[in-house]
């Protein structure tokens, strides 16, 4: 198993000392475990104390009992757990009944007033804090709140990839826009970056495959969501593995190497950079082109775009891309892109 993958796992939400009793006696019964077993030690058990619910009236966490449920069963089973904040009230809570790892929601990640005021509140401390992207697809905003909140001091940072909601994110109950991981991955190269597959899912059938697709992008680790009787939780009931299910799961997931020794792998990267030195060139030639093209439109009194023209365009290139078996969504986003880029280039002019 990669060294890297960090898993927190946990119910969705703390709804009784049974549970968090029994969960922690689960997973307590992990530690030592050899990497490479079909059970793992996880980093922390995730549980929520106060819970984030859409429309009022349905459960929202017991609060600061569920954080003295989880004071005794670290005590007892010498496990860590890591809560939800979203006020500087909750921290000192937590911090009064040892709660010293937290992960910020995707309805306060979106909120930089909020984020500023976690982070001065946090400023020095040591704690463990991870930042859920935003409910919209806005990566800027996902890196602004970790931004607002390391830049303050020790406080350790890590962003959890949960998905976006979307008008429409069949069959999962939020898109996963997997670009954005790779995005945030590129632009904080140094900040670890997991997966949640449990709220990209929404149910319970779609966590292996979403877990598999994040571990192919390299994240890692997982916050999941793991209750005694998933059904008959307060919260995410149709989203969370139980205990059977959690061992199953992090039995099936591969683990793949980050590095590189095949041969032919290798060559046919080799290949494909030389076709994306050639796409470069062409790319600098067509911009050429247009250039010379909006200079004669210019001189002619001729506007910039004429639909008619840039439709037969479009449609030349997707009957070629049909021919070529490539995709049409794909064809159309390209050509869109390169089209703006003449256009801006011939308004410059
Ligand atoms: C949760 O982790 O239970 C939760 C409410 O998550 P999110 O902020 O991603 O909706
Ligand atoms: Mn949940």
């Amino acid at each position: 198993m990669d060294k890297k993958c960090e898993i927190f796992a946990g119910p969705c939400s703390a709804e009784s000392e049974e549970q968090i009793f029994a969960v922690a006696e689960f997973f307590a019964s992990k530690k030592g475990a050899p990497a490479d077993a079909a059970c793992t030690p996880i980093a922390a058990i995730r549980a929520g104390a106060w819970k984030p619910r859409t429309r009022p009236g349905c459960f929202e966490g017991h609060g600061e009992k569920a954080l003295e449920w989880m004071q005794q069963a670290q005590k007892q089973y010498h496990i860590p757990f890591i809560t939800e904040i979203a006020s500087t009230h909750h921290i000192d809570l937590c911090l009064k009944h040892d709660i010293q790892h937290f992960w910020i929601g995707a309805r306060s990640s979106s909120n930089p007033f909020l984020m500023e005021e976690i982070g001065r509140a946090l400023e020095g401390s040591p704690n463990r804090v991870w930042v859920k992207n935003p409910i919209s697809p806005d990566l800027a905003l996902w890196l602004g709140g970790i931004e607002r909140i390391s830049r303050k001091g020790k406080t350790l940072v890590g962003g959890i990839h949960r998905g976006f909601s979307m008008y429409d994110s069949a069959p999962y109950r939020n898109a996963p826009i997997w670009e954005m991981a790779v995005q945030f991955k590129r632009e904080m190269p140094g900040v670890p970056l997991i997966c949640d597959p449990s709220h990209i899912a929404g149910a319970r059938a779609y966590v292996q495959e979403i877990s598999q697709s994040a571990l192919d992008l390299e994240m890692d680790g997982f916050m999941i969501e793991v209750h005694p009787t998933p059904a008959t939780a307060l919260s995410d009931a149709k989203q969370q593995l139980d205990f059977k299910g959690f061992d199953e799961w992090f039995a099936a997931l591969k683990f793949r190497q980050n590095t590189c020794s095949s041969s032919q792998i290798e060559q046919m990267r080799r290949l494909l950079d030389e076709i994306d030195n050639d796409l470069i060139q062409i790319l600098a030639h067509r911009m050429d082109l247009v250039k010379k093209l909006g200079k004669l439109k210019k001189d002619s009194n001729v506007s910039v775009l004429q639909f008619d023209r840039w439709n037969k365009v479009m449609e030349r290139c997707l009957s070629l891309a049909h021919e070529r078996g490539l995709d049409p969504d794909f064809v159309k986003k390209l050509m869109h892109c390169i089209h703006a880029e003449a256009l801006r280039l011939q308004k410059e002019m």
